[in-house]
């Protein structure tokens, strides 16, 4: 079976190999960009200091630890501290995230939020269901949903809090913001990064694949006996085209574009003799990124690659390294929102008409990824390929939605 891949990102990269693998099939990737990787790419600044685009850490979140074994066949990982925090106001003192009692304490308002927090678990109900104000206001608090949520909400999301759902909260577990004493990135794993950075990964994983960068695919066109892709190179044919491109974009914008958020990114350089430049929590361990919560700045995180690339210790950086901040720029689609669900399902259910082709990953399932979920998606579609290509059109939608997976995963 001949197989084409559209987008060598890392959801292309671990479908090209895991169907060679399982089918044998012998398979092509085509990317627009000038190397694989997509937005999982070690980049370099002028003076050639590393920094990542995308993930900056592989964590297990919600989708599978399989991933770490996976990796570990092409990528030694090293294990990180990753603490995260947050400056909720900018004349405040920068305190881990999620929110510890004692540095709450410390705040002009700790003593109103401690109160607030001391009343929601004397009363021991569980969170408000009605919208994202409710649950966040019934679980940490009016004070923190303000402080750390509201402007927040309203600079990237674009809505205010009672616009949005209580499941959007109940996801991210945002009530753990009340919780004591680990200022650890909230994740039942530990979190690792590659030395040296994530690009030999993809040198590694499509070793023996043919691949054509510098190459954009404008059109698919399916048939009974497989696809033809249009690109800017010319025509390509396969047996089986895996589509990791926008779905929308694949299906000719016909419900019109999805929406999407996302950050552009700033460098600057840190002085390894200076102090750690995001702040360090109570035991001294650096934060790695710091949150910026309030609306009057378009800066969401900022990351300090230091602590990500050399561990926690100021002494062990070689010299100087990156930090980076996320600011609000919806041209850049990283995040798909909820409110585009009935239009995505639209594209779904459109997509699994088209036979011969497949959508993958974040762009081609419009979902929030991360590198485990990205390879956990692409699992199953190795899993139930054969019952897609076979399957009719109702039983192909399921499928393409077990694949997506829900928010959650
Ligand atoms: C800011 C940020 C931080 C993140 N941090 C983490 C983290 O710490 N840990 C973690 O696990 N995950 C993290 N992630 C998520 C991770 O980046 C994604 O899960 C993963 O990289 C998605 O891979 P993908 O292949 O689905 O998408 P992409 O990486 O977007 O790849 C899609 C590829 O398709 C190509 N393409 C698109 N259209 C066409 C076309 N028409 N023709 C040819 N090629 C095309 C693109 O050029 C691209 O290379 C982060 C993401 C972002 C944005």
């Amino acid at each position: 079976m001949r197989v084409l891949v559209i987008g060598a990102g890392f959801a292309g990269a671990c479908a090209a190999l895991l169907l060679r693998e399982s089918l044998g099939a012998e398979v092509l990737l085509v990317e627009r960009g000038a190397a694989p990787g997509g937005m999982l790419r070690t980049l370099h600044t002028r003076e050639g200091v590393p920094y990542e685009y995308g993930p900056r850490v592989v964590s297990v979140f919600r989708g599978t630890p399989d991933i770490l074994p996976f990796l570990r066949r092409f990528l030694a990982l090293e294990e990180r501290v990753v603490y995260q925090g947050t400056r909720l106001r900018p004349d405040f003192p920068v305190i881990p995230f999620p929110v510890d009692l004692e540095s709450v304490r410390r705040l002009p308002c700790g003593a109103t939020i401690e109160r607030e927090l001391a009343a929601i678990r004397e009363q021991g109900a569980p969170p408000g269901e009605r919208d994202l104000r409710d649950y966040l206001e019934t679980s940490v608090g009016p004070t923190l949903t303000g402080l750390a949520f509201e402007g927040f909400n309203r600079k990237f999301w674009g809505r205010p809090l009672q616009a949005m759902p209580a499941v959007w909260g109940k996801l991210r577990r945002l009530e753990r913001i009340a919780s004591t004493g680990s200022y650890r990135l909230p994740s039942e794993a530990a979190h690792y990064y590659p030395p040296g950075g994530f690009n030999p990964l993809f040198e590694r994983m499509l070793d023996g694949f043919e691949l054509r960068c510098g190459v954009t695919v404008t059109r698919i066109e399916a048939d009974a006996g497989g696809a033809t892709v249009e690109t800017d190179a010319g025509a390509l044919r396969a047996d089986l085209v895996v589509s990791t491109a926008p779905i929308d974009a694949m299906l000719g914008f016909r419900h019109g574009p999805l929406e999407w958020r996302g950050y552009r990114v700033e460098v600057d350089l840190a002085d390894p003799a200076r102090e750690a430049p995001l702040g360090t929590a109570p035991d001294g361990v650096p934060f790695a990124w710091l949150y910026t919560p309030w609306a009057e700045t378009p800066v969401c995180r900022t990351t300090d690659f230091g602590v990500i690339h050399h561990g926690p210790r100021m002494a062990d950086r070689p010299g100087p390294t990156v930090v980076l901040r996320e600011i609000v720029d919806d041209r850049v689609s990283m995040y798909p929102v909820w409110w585009e669900d009935e239009r995505f399902l639209r594209y779904l259910d459109d997509a699994a008409r088209v036979p011969n082709v497949i959508p993958l990953g974040r762009l081609g399932l419009y979902k929030y990824t991360t590198m485990d979920s990205t390879y956990a998606m692409a699992l199953r579609l190795a899993g139930s390929l054969g019952d897609y290509l076979r399957g009719s059109h109702a039983r192909r939608v399921e499928i393409l939605r077990a694949i997506r997976g829900d928010w959650g995963n």
